[in-house]
């Protein structure tokens, strides 16, 4: 099925997203307020990796139309699925991943959708989850998922294929989340030295494993290095506003955590309405 949206996600950013988003500028000049938004686009563009929409997976038709807020997230949720960590690196296995998970979000938790904003496979494949996702990031606004409990209206949330409680990510599923990670940073304005948090920051869960939550130092830094080397100069959004009740309280983890497909800790929570 192809979402009333599909052909708006793949047509590239939307202006919108610099004018309320990151207000980012590539050899633009930032002090002197002349930011040079043709070269911000072109920033913003050029970051943009291959992200495969609904229609590309054929995902179902969700229950309901997601929601679409206008203020941006502050945070981006690395996740792990807590399945296998297949050896099929392959694009139809990745759809088959996202639809996988988009029944049982849909039809075992009873969600209106699947609940995170992008997933990314094994292979380094990036596809839309969430319906709306794609558009919102375009156009700098957030699209409240189902991903961390009580935190779902100021986090974007990303699905990364495997269990990483202690075996490490594969360099391609890396590669993918550095580009993906330095888009949504530029998107959004985030500086991805605090930006860029683990679900275990937020809520009592081992996600996204103890192998990809040591290698987030790395991908902090490795985002920002990609973002230097898009020429982007963005400005950051000031982190000293953030409410106090979304910064990561990094709760204690559990020594066992129950060992099943997709689950990885609480992703709804009575704050999240
Ligand atoms: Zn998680």
């Amino acid at each position: 099925m192809s979402s009333p949206d599909a052909e708006r996600t793949d047509t590239g950013v939307a202006r919108r997203s610099v004018l309320h988003g990151a207000a980012l500028a590539a050899g633009g000049v930032l002090l002197g307020g002349a930011i040079d938004l043709a070269a911000a686009d072109g920033a913003l563009a050029a970051a943009r990796p291959r992200v495969y929409n609904r229609g590309e997976w054929n995902a179902r038709s969700p229950k309901r139309r997601a929601e679409v807020r206008s203020s941006p997230p502050d945070r981006i949720v690395l996740h792990h699925t807590a399945t296998a960590n297949s050896s099929d690196r392959s694009k139809s296995h990745a759809f088959r991943l996202s639809r996988s998970i988009q029944k049982y979000h849909m039809d075992t938790n009873g969600w209106s959708d699947i609940g995170q904003q992008l997933t990314i496979s094994r292979g380094g494949y990036i596809m839309e989850g969430r319906n709306r996702s794609l558009m919102a990031i375009g156009d700098g606004d957030h699209v409240v998922g189902a991903h961390t409990a009580n935190h779902n209206g100021h986090t974007i949330g990303i699905e990364s294929e495997g269990n990483y409680v202690s075996a490490k990510p594969p360099g391609d599923l890396m590669d993918a989340l550095v580009e993906t990670c330095a888009w949504l940073c530029l998107a959004y304005g985030l500086n991805p030295a605090s930006a860029i948090v683990g679900h275990r920051d937020y809520n009592v869960t081992a996600c996204p494993g103890d192998e990809l939550y040591a290698l987030l130092p790395r991908l902090r830094s490795d985002v920002g290095t990609r973002m230097r080397g898009l020429r982007a100069r963005i400005r950051l959004r000031d982190d000293s506003a953030v409410p106090e009740e979304h910064l990561p309280t990094y709760p204690q983890v559990p020594a066992q955590e129950r060992r099943a497909p997709f689950y990885h800790g609480p992703a709804v929570g009575p704050d999240d309405r």
